[in-house]
């Protein structure tokens, strides 16, 4: 059974038009199966009815002209149960109705699974027999699993489909209004801009061409345009290649040759394909045959037959990469990216850059928390949007909500000028109190430290509204260079910091990488990477790495009192105790060099971050090591909920208002208190205004947060009442969705005037 699914799906994705894979999906079930009629409907959700798609054994007629409402017969039935029906009779079932056009009165036998992406059902697909017979155990399974493997195909399908009419001759006035998830708040315009066109042969949407002859042409000249510039790239390369790279370039050109590969797509172009869908066809199938191989070395191939076909692609569409990596970015340019990257936003010059676009990515990812950082306005996760749409248009973001509007026309241009200008006004408002302390209206102060160290800029100016830094994330430094930097580059960059306000505190967290902040030059290959090896683990196993950088934060500390330094990722006290010992040797090490030259070396204090769940059930250990805490409810809520941050599939469970959160909050800041540890909060909810009112009800009085939403978060704290926030946070406390806490808490913001606010709380 299992090849045979293999078999079906595989043939059946290959075919790029959906219409035409569901009928052969319908024709290949009733052949394995060897079942009397097959059909999929496919749910319409604005006429909320299934229509029939494709047939075998019904009407050929009916397909596209009968629709079954979505509270109608069997199959509105599966429809609402989400489950599977397996009837021997179907006409005597009290659900059935008779629809003639599809001619199915000889057929008893029924069988029908729901098609379901994301828990929505996009679909039915059904079996029908003429013999009165229950369906085995076997074909339910066969067909739930199909139509499983189908969903996330007709889900692509449908949002490129959605697109692809679009694609085609794009009229003037066409716009397109696209969703992701919010990334970093603010509205931002500008003309999307793609930094390095990477075409992909595997997000192609499909096309048919009218004149054959010309899409040959075109394929041709493409090909040649390739053979070309795999020429000059090897001659460039020549005798810098060992002998198995060379083999790659020797198998391009004979992939290229008009007798292999070139054959076969013009067979494609000759059915009707146009040259680009006909090469993705090809090119597809040969990668799929390299993967199948044996041999590793010939598996490894497939990613060059890849390459290959997104070059030939690229000149097909007029788009050679070399030129484009040289383009210059518009004046206003909302950048474009299959994922964000920190190099990405580094190269980019800062002026230009109005706005991010991420095609892959959640609110939560390092990506988001870097265009936070940077003030840049952010939507990711716009899947299933071919880029390419996107480059030199002119696009409408909005950070707050997620949207993004391609080619807008005028009304909604207008609107959106009209957001921009209360934005300001609410802006010119909070910025009007920059010089006053951030006190409650009773009385309760509270200290605003900055996260910095996500992007260049932020790293140089501490906001002098705050009270120091409460965070620097130093991996940064070592991600955008080629090899892990000497202790003395490290030394100058961090004296340069602690240089910049010497009278207020500085902490700084050693190397965090692994997870979702790899290294260029140490891959770390994972299963499970934030289950794995990162943070404080690492750089235990590594005390060399560890040692450099702990000597160059003392060293760059000489003669300042202002060095903290915090350990990540933390999960046993015997971690801590290792790390202390490590500091101590770099301590007395430096002692000495600090003497000849005059200057004071002060042991910094140091502290843990608590965002690993098993911490909370340690702190009286731990307190008696270190000298402070600092909770990192970025991975807390990850690994408390058991959501991986960046995963888009399970992103929407990842909350930090969930109640489970909040009581670990809350516990944690109570022992804290008791055992006389002072306490930060470094993760992005104490740069919310929500997470503020419920963080301020805990205890927490140290808020670390991004420079960005500084003032705002001094605004809400002028805005409220200690006394009202605990009264808030003991409500919550007892609520059970994360959705609920939200409202409760935005109830409250909009009581205290905050309403503003409430819109970009994110
Ligand atoms: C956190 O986990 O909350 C945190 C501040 O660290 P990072 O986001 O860098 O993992
Ligand atoms: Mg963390």
């Amino acid at each position: 059974m299992l090849t045979t699914l293999k078999r079906i799906v595989q043939e059946v994705n290959q075919i790029p038009v959906l219409d035409d894979a569901l009928s052969c999906l319908a024709k290949r079930l009733i052949e394995a199966l060897k079942v009397d009629s097959c059909s999929i409907y496919l749910a319409d959700y604005d006429q909320q009815h299934f229509l029939l798609s494709a047939t075998q054994g019904l009407a050929s007629e009916a397909v596209g002209a009968v629709s079954i409402g979505f509270s109608e017969g069997l199959i509105g039935l599966i429809g609402q149960r989400e489950e599977p029906l397996n009837i021997s009779d179907a006409p005597s079932h009290p659900r059935f109705k008779h629809y003639p056009e599809v001619q199915e009165d000889r057929y008893h036998a029924f069988l029908g699974a729901p098609i379901i992406h994301q828990r929505k059902v996009l679909g039915v697909l059904t079996l029908q027999q003429q013999k009165k017979r229950r369906f085995s155990e076997d074909e339910e399974a066969f067909l739930v699993t199909l139509a499983m493997q189908l969903a996330v195909e007709i889900s692509n399908a449908q949002a490129r489909g959605s697109i692809t009419s679009l694609t085609e001759n794009v009229p003037k006035d066409w716009q397109k209004s696209l969703r992701g998830v919010p990334g970093s708040s603010g509205l931002a315009s500008g003309l999307g801009y793609i930094q390095n066109i990477m075409v992909s042969i595997h997000n192609h949407v499909h096309g048919r061409c009218e004149d054959p002859e010309h899409e040959v042409y075109i394929y041709r000249l493409a090909v040649k345009q390739t053979q070309q510039d795999m020429t000059e790239l090897s001659a460039k390369m020549k005798g810098q290649l060992p002998d198995d790279v060379s083999a790659i370039f020797q198998l391009y050109h004979h992939l290229l040759d008009a007798n292999s590969l070139g054959r076969e797509v013009e067979v494609k172009i000759s059915e009707g394909w146009d040259a680009p869908t006909s090469l993705k066809m090809v090119v597809e199938n040969y990668i799929r045959q390299f993967q199948a191989m044996h041999d590793p070395y010939m598996r490894e191939r497939a990613v060059d037959v890849e390459d290959m076909g997104n070059r030939v692609l690229a000149n097909i569409l007029g788009l050679n990469t070399s030129e484009s990596a040289q383009r210059e970015p518009p004046n206003k340019a909302i950048l474009i990216a299959e994922e964000v990257t920190a190099a990405m936003l580094a190269e980019f010059p800062s002026e230009k850059l109005q706005g991010i676009v991420s095609i892959r990515g959640s609110s939560n990812s390092h990506a988001a928390i870097m265009a936070r950082a940077m003030g840049i306005p952010a939507v990711m996760g716009v899947s299933n949007v071919p880029m390419n749409l996107l480059s030199g248009k002119e696009i409408l973001l909005d950070g707050y909500t997620g949207d993004v509007i391609v080619s807008p026309d005028v009304t909604i241009r207008q609107e959106f000028e009209q957001l921009v200008v209360e934005e300001q006004l609410l802006s010119d408002k909070i910025h009007a109190q920059d010089d006053l302390p951030a006190v409650t209206k009773d009385d309760c102060r509270l200290s605003l430290l900055v996260n910095a160290g996500l992007s260049i800029e932020a790293e140089n100016n501490i906001h002098p509204a705050s009270d120091g830094v409460g965070l620097f994330r130093t991996e940064i430094p070592f991600m955008m260079r080629q090899r892990f930097p000497t202790e003395q580059e490290q030394a100058d960059l961090y004296r340069q910091l602690l240089e910049a306000e010497p009278s207020k505190s500085f902490t700084m967290r050693t190397l965090d990488v692994g997870g979702d902040k790899p290294l260029p030059y140490f891959p770390i290959s994972e299963e499970n990477p934030f289950l794995g090896w990162r943070g404080i683990r690492l750089t235990l196993d590594h005390p060399e790495i560890l040692l450099v950088q702990i000597r160059a934060m003392l060293r760059a500390s000489f003669g300042l009192q202002n060095l903290k330094i915090m350990l990540p990722m933390v999960t046993s006290v015997s971690e801590v105790s290792e790390a202390k010992r490590l500091i101590r040797q770099a301590f007395y090490e430096l002692e000495e060099e600090a003497l000849a030259q005059g200057q004071t070396l002060l042991m910094p204090k140091i502290g843990v971050m608590l965002e690993v769940p098993a911490v909370i059930y340690q702190l009286p250990q731990l307190s008696k090591i270190v000298d402070f805490f600092s909770v990192g409810s970025n991975d807390l809520t990850q690994y408390l909920l058991a959501v991986d941050r960046n995963n888009p599939r399970v992103s929407g469970l990842y909350d930090s208002y969930h109640p489970a959160v909040l009581s670990a909050l809350s516990t944690i800041a109570k022992h804290a208190g008791l055992l006389q540890v002072p306490i930060t909060v470094c993760g992005e909810l104490a740069g919310e205004p929500g997470g503020v009112v419920l963080l301020l009800a805990m205890g927490y009085r140290n808020l670390s947060m991004n420079s960005h939403n500084l003032l705002r978060v001094k605004w809400v704290v002028r805005n409220i009442t200690q006394s009202e926030s605990e009264q808030l946070l003991a409500k919550v406390l007892t609520l059970n969705n994360p959705q609920d806490v939200r409202e409760e808490v935005n109830i409250y913001l909009e009581s205290s005037g905050l309403g503003g606010l409430v819109r970009a709380g994110i």
